[in-house]
């Protein structure tokens, strides 16, 4: 079992396979989107692999494809096969926008990605083109449906509330009382932008600001009052032993006898960094060991020249220097894309 510094577990491995994405959301990449790395740049399947099957071997039981898009990473089934030998973890799971899920969810299920989590940030079709920068809402809710229809389970929903979007909530939590999605709420993060002075990509130079913040409170307060006025009952608690999936720091509810959940994550109004269990692989192949820093290791360099105790020493230096919480820390020199959420 491997523990950091200040005593926590660490036994989850987010790798970011791509640093490219289909869509532009505001809170995440500069409308003209970000220089892609050169392909040299970027870690192989291979090399993936072989980090992921170290780090297994040091307490890492939980691994999470994210991106830039993952799915737009041409191998991506295959990969997942492997990844699953290499480790020997049973139940890998991805982040993605959902759009290309039509095409692949049954594949990579077959090949073991059984947990899914898609973000979706709006219901409203205007609003989701704007907030992806062109994308289209049928797409990610074909995705959800294929997510279902091949068997995925957990099916969760990433909705990041930003609030100039005035986003309709209660379009989500209605979801959840047909259905057993779990939508998370997740509070909007001032990552990237920090070379521009501008945290966060958003929309065009304006980026993150705190008044755009919502924080998880005023969420689940809008959510109960909503919900009760439109019929749905009491929101109530789950226990954390009843949280779906439970890999994370989402504080769950539910609408009475309703099959979905929904929860909300707080890093900046309620920090969780007390409960953190994990560690990110950039698509370029460095170690993060908080979202929020930008001290990372070098691991690519190590993959291409180091044998399989050096993985193993450097994985043992990001524990040792992985810090006790983010501290507040506004904007970072990678944006979400390039670090994988
Ligand atoms: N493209 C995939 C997707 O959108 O799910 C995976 C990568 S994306 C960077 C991972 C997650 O980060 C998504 O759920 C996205 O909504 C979230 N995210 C991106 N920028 C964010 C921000 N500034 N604050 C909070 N969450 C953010
Ligand atoms: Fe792409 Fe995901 Fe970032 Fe949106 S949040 S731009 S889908 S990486």
């Amino acid at each position: 079992m491997a523990t950091d510094a200040h005593g926590r577990r660490i036994d989850y491995l987010r790798i970011s396979v791509t640093d490219r994405c289909n869509l532009r959301c505001v809170y995440c990449m500069p409308a003209g989107g970000v220089p892609w790395k050169a392909p040299e740049e970027i870690l192989s399947w291979e090399e993936i692999e072989r980090f992921a099957a170290v780090a297994a071997g040091e307490g890492i039981s939980k691994i999470r494809l994210t991106g830039g898009e993952p799915l737009v990473r041409l191998g991506i089934v295959d990969h997942v096969r492997r990844l699953r030998a290499a480790t020997g973890i049973e139940s890998i799971a991805i982040t993605t926008n959902g759009t290309l899920l039509p095409r692949y969810a049954n594949d990579l299920f077959a090949a073991g990605l059984t947990r899914v989590n898609v973000s979706l940030d709006t219901l409203d079709p205007d609003t989701y083109s704007q907030v992806t920068r062109g994308g289209k809402l049928a797409d990610a809710l074909a995705g959800i449906e294929a997510a279902f229809d091949a068997g995925m389970d957990p099916v969760k929903i990433n909705v990041v509330v930003v609030r100039r979007l005035n986003q309709n909530l209660l379009g989500f939590a209605r979801m959840t009382l047909e259905r057993p999605v779990h939508v998370r709420f997740i509070e909007y993060m001032p990552v990237g932008g920090a070379e521009e002075g501008v945290a966060c990509a958003s929309t065009e130079g304006e980026g993150w600001t705190e008044a755009d913040e919502v924080p998880a409170d005023e969420i689940l307060a809008r959510l109960t009052a909503e919900g009760a006025l439109a019929g749905f009952g009491e929101l109530l608690p789950l226990a954390k032993a009843d949280a779906p999936g439970g890999w994370g720091p989402a504080r769950y509810y539910r609408y009475p006898g309703a099959p979905g959940t929904l929860g909300v994550i707080s890093p900046l109004s309620h920090h969780f960094c007390g409960e953190c269990n994990r560690l990110r692989l950039t698509a370029d192949g460095r170690l993060r060991t908080c979202l929020f820093s930008d001290d990372e290791l070098d691991a690519r360099t190590v993959l291409r020249s180091g044998t399989d105790a050096d993985i193993r020493e450097l994985i043992e230096a990001a524990l040792a220097a992985k810090p006790a919480s983010h501290n507040m820390r506004i904007g970072t020199v990678r944006r979400m894309s390039q670090i994988g959420g």
